[in-house]
């Protein structure tokens, strides 16, 4: 059943994924090259469009869409200073969300040092100013309702301008990606995650297969919370919170609610095992010419009222 292309694509993702997270020797300088890039190679497609814009649309807030393949008026900034959370990566201006993402992410946050003993959260990628595609990483985070959250632990130091580009985040999986680094990994992880999961206005949390393996194991009888925490390649070095979308707003397209069970059966296993063979026994790249990439999504592909977000003031 399993097709040697799927396992390429896999394998491709795979690597494509786990840098983008760990980020271990990127620096902003690099990551605006690679913008720039991208723009050069594609000016006329959504991303490099989305991408440059610097400011919301000063619109109704608005999740137009789905989560990957949209945009967002109206959006608004996480802070990057709170008195529990920081914003990393300032360079990518990704911080801004959709009113209900930033409230849940404001109110987790202040929660945050009673559930897990951290000082607070350290926050990734959320959405562009106007949310659609981005230029590089992430298929999704495009109507504001997706974050990304680190599951390295805020420092009780503030971390500096300097730091936010470059610090690292710290990889839970183990060497072999069957399961969780006991190292690194504590039972706050699991508690904070179980916190997340039990939000209504949560719709799914992506974590990559390996956590998935301990937060079953850690979860005992009590498992039906798990439904919502889905496996995802990466989300090793971070875990991604993606918000229902805000009643009654008919632009925003969501998923269907979860209806997996609990997930840490068979199916987990199935991931751990495809990532596994993905990440140590990659398929051989065929010979000949490399298949040409597929370009990537133009503003038509977007509903059409991104069109207006895009060009509002
Ligand atoms: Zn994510």
């Amino acid at each position: 059943m399993r097709s040697i292309s799927r396992i390429a694509a896999l394998a491709t993702a795979l690597m494509a994924l786990v840098p983008a997270a760990g980020l271990a020797q990127s620096t902003a300088e690099q990551e605006a090259k690679n913008r720039a890039a991208n723009i050069a190679a594609y000016p006329d497609a959504a991303r490099a469009l989305f991408g440059q814009k610097t400011t919301p649309a000063s619109m109704e807030a608005r999740a137009i869409g789905s989560y990957a393949r949209g945009c967002l008026a109206g959006a608004e900034a996480l802070p990057v200073d709170g008195p529990s959370w920081q914003v990393m990566r300032l360079n990518r201006n990704r911080n801004w969300g959709h009113p209900v993402l930033i409230d849940y992410l404001e109110k987790l946050a202040r929660d945050v040092p009673r559930i897990t003993g951290w000082p607070g959260l350290l926050v990734g990628d959320m959405s562009q100013p106007r949310g659609g595609p981005m230029l590089t990483g992430h298929a999704s985070h495009q109507i504001g309702l997706d974050a990304d959250v680190w599951l390295t632990p805020m420092p009780k130091e503030r971390v500096d301008r300097d730091q936010r580009e470059n610090m690292s985040a710290t990889n839970m999986a183990r060497a072999d990606w069957r399961d969780i680094d006991p190292n690194n990994w504590t039972p706050a992880h699991s508690r904070l995650i179980h916190t997340v999961a039990a939000e209504p206005r949560v719709e799914r949390i992506f974590v990559n297969p390996a956590l998935k393996v301990a937060l079953c194991r850690e979860a005992g009888a009590d498992k039906g919370w798990l439904e919502k925490v889905r496996p995802m390649w990466g989300h090793n070095y971070h875990f991604h919170i993606r918000m229902v979308c805000p009643a009654g707003m008919a632009s925003c397209h969501g998923q269907e609610p979860p209806n997996f069970g609990d997930g840490c059966g068979a199916e987990l296993s199935g991931w751990v095992e495809r990532q596994y063979q993905a990440i140590f026994h990659p398929p051989k790249p065929k010979p000949g010419p490399k298949p040409k990439p597929k370009p990537p999504m133009s503003l038509d592909a977007l509903p059409p009222e991104c069109r207006q977000v895009l060009v509002s003031r």
